[in-house]
Order: C-alpha cells, then structure tokens, then sequence
C-alpha cells in the first residue's frame, strides 16, 4: 500500500500534485487541499503585487 506523504496515511492511490512547480504524491484528500492552498497561494501573491505596483513583470 502507498503511503500518503502528507498525512501517513495508507491509501489505495496516490494523486500526483504540482505544487510550485514540484509534484508531490498525495492522497485525494490532501491533493485536494494542497491544490486549493496552491491556489490560494498564487492568488495572495498576484493580488500583493498589483498593490506594490507591479504590471506583469517578473
Ligand atoms: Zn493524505
């Protein structure tokens, strides 16, 4: 059985998820959760940078 590396846990299947850029293997709970932290994440720093001023560059 794989074992999930978030939370320990055997699982029948892992997910693979890419976060920042890195794919992790993850079962679907924390797959789940680590994509919306992703997201969260990414939507945090595009906001941040529109208030400190920045216009699509990088
Ligand atoms: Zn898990």
């Amino acid at each position: 059985m794989p074992i999930c590396r978030e939370c320990e846990e055997d699982v029948e299947e892992l997910h693979s998820v890419k976060i920042c850029g890195r794919s992790r293997k993850l079962c679907e709970d924390c797959a789940d959760r680590a994509r919306e932290q992703a997201e969260i994440a990414e939507e945090s720093e595009s906001v941040m940078q529109e208030m400190m001023g920045y216009k699509g560059r990088r």
